[in-house]
């Protein structure tokens, strides 16, 4: 229900209107129907009778109703905030949803967001194929659900490394699953991406084992880490924190 109220709202509204208006129709809709004492945001801090339930294909997430933060948004918060405490830090981050940036320009005078397709919040506009930053520019950078978008994912990893300083770290999400990395550059219309890999917008669906050796390859040392873990059952809850959200910590 609420994936279908969205789709319609953004293909009504036009972005430069919706990052305007967006922040007032949550607050309507979050002291309406969503004020309360049960649940927890670790960004915006609101509490709430519980988080808003959202069905993907394969999974389940739990979207914030005041800042409309998911769960992996709200764990890369937490893990970013116990590992890198030195505010003038340099980070990129790729595609963060409005709260999460809100956030972290809050805590880093250095923090820098872009999107390429205008559909987040962002400072810049790089393509992460071609990004127009010098060699060894950052510190910390976060790319969460974006590869999987990226027809040239290699290409992108590689850029990733070459603006990346020597001891900094890349953060990297994607969706998984088990076994190889399935992609078929066949496949282009929505509809058939979203049976084939989850998403209409998605080109591949990354094998665990896979992207892990894909970013070795590219002279990564690479961790995975599952960052859920940082919380117990309690706080899981009271977050919102779904289990297994896995990151690939990668040094350079
Ligand atoms: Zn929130």
């Amino acid at each position: 229900m609420y994936r279908l109220l969205k789709l319609t709202y953004r293909k009504l509204i036009p972005n430069s209107i919706h990052y305007r208006i967006e922040p007032f129709i949550r607050l309507f809709i979050y002291y309406l129907f969503y004020k309360g004492t049960l649940v927890k945001c670790s960004i915006c801090l609101s509490h709430a009778k519980k988080f808003i339930s959202i069905s993907f294909k394969e999974s389940e997430d739990k979207l914030c109703p005041k800042c409309g933060s998911l769960s992996r948004s709200r764990a890369i918060v937490n893990y970013v905030e116990d590992n890198f405490q030195n505010e003038k830090l340099k980070i990129l981050d790729f595609s963060p949803h409005r709260s999460m940036h809100d956030f972290f320009k809050s805590k880093f005078a250095n923090y820098i967001s872009t999107d390429f397709e205008n559909q987040f919040y962002a400072e810049k506009n790089y393509d992460i194929t071609e990004i127009e930053e010098k060699d060894n520019s950052f510190d910390l950078i976060i790319c969460f659900h974006v590869l999987e978008h990226i027809l040239e994912d290699d290409k992108a990893i590689n850029e990733l490394h070459r603006i990346l300083k020597k001891n900094g770290v890349l953060i990297i999400q994607v969706p998984l699953k088990d076994g190889a990395t399935y992609e078929d550059f066949s496949i282009i219309t929505p509809k058939d991406r979203l049976e084939a890999f989850g998403q209409e917008d998605h080109v591949r669906i990354y094998g665990h084992k896979s992207i892990e050796e894909k970013l070795k390859a590219f002279l990564f040392s690479v961790e995975t880490v599952d960052i859920s873990k940082n919380f117990n059952a309690r706080e899981k809850k009271l977050f919102g924190i779904s289990d297994k959200e896995i990151i690939f910590k990668c040094i350079k």
